[in-house]
């Protein structure tokens, strides 16, 4: 049997176990899909037990989803990185190849496809702004880059770190002629002139429950409003978008799209990601 696993700590709420086995279920797939934990300080040895625990049952560890706080321990753990991978600094994808570990980054292509296909908003020529200068963010900038946007305002609390991955991606941007800049959240005051079509929140905000750290002028009327994160985390983010003429979306889609790249990396098989999103929509309620 082919085995995968989501490791993280926390990694009890994790939905992977459930989207990978679905799209195993629909695919014709025979794999086995867990969820592990791994201690803070240990995960290239969680690894290396996942894998060894694998052959000693006669079954064969494949690769392995990555999930806070070790997409940084990630990238260092693998012998080569895809060049997503290696621009984002962080990997949420390993894949145990024959001839060696493979790291990717899928989230930035997930987000872009929940964007551009269920969402239907093209990022092609949009002004977009990017709140958060996290790991999440550091996945998803390359990715919406190559969607040639007009132009990127990346936003963060601290202002240093927004400039630090404004100049790690300054070719990329150039490359595909969009405009990007970094801004500090407090920069934006009460109020801007400074509209979007595309506000996505991939900082951590709505975990201490406000509704978002940008004033709502930062919206277009019609603009589509993303949270990375989804359930009750996002209802506040959520809430606001809708309130002020947004179209509000939550992270559960971007979730699934990142799962539905790695299962075409490992399995060579592209899922149904849009009937599994659905199913998990109802699922979650
Ligand atoms: P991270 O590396 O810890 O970064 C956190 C970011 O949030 C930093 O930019 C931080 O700003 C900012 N921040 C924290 N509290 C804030 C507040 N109260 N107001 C404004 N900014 C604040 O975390 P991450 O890995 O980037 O993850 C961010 C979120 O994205 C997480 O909640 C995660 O669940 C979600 N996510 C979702 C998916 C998905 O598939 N849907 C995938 C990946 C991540 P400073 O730099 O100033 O500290």
């Amino acid at each position: 049997m082919d085995l995968y696993c989501v490791m993280g700590n926390p990694v009890e709420h994790s939905r992977s176990p459930w989207i990978h086995a679905r799209f195993a279920e629909l695919t014709g797939q025979a794999l086995r899909y867990e969820r592990r934990l791994a201690p803070v300080d240990g995960f290239a040895a969680a690894v290396a037990g996942f894998r060894a625990e694998a052959l000693a049952a006669g079954d064969r560890a494949r690769g392995c989803n990555v999930t806070v706080p070790f997409k940084l321990d990630a990238a260092t753990l693998a012998d080569r990185l895809t060049p997503r991978a290696r621009l984002a600094g962080a990997v949420n994808v390993l894949d145990f190849a024959a001839d060696g570990v493979l790291g990717d980054n899928s989230d930035g292509v997930g987000l872009v496809a929940d964007i551009v296909h269920n969402a239907g908003v093209p990022v092609a020529g949009a002004d977009l702004l990017l709140i958060g200068a996290g790991g999440a963010a550091a996945g998803v900038l390359g990715p919406l880059l190559e969607q040639r946007p007009r132009r990127v305002v990346l936003a963060n609390r601290t202002l240093a770190k927004a400039e630090w991955l404004v100049r790690r991606h300054a070719d990329l941007a150039m490359a595909h002629g969009a405009g990007l800049e970094a801004r500090a959240l407090d920069a934006f005051g009460a109020a801007t002139d400074d509209g979007f079509d595309i506000v996505v929140n991939a900082s951590a905000s709505s975990l201490s429950g406000a509704a978002a750290p940008v004033p709502s002028s930062v919206l277009r009327p019609g603009a589509l409003a993303l949270d990375l994160m989804y359930g009750p985390a996002a209802a506040g983010f959520l809430a606001w978008a809708a309130e002020h003429g947004a179209r509000p979306r939550d992270g559960l889609g971007m979730l699934v799209e990142q799962a539905a790249q790695a299962f075409l990396l490992w399995r060579g098989v592209r899922p149904l990601s849009g009937q599994v999103l659905a199913e998990l929509r109802e699922r979650l309620g």
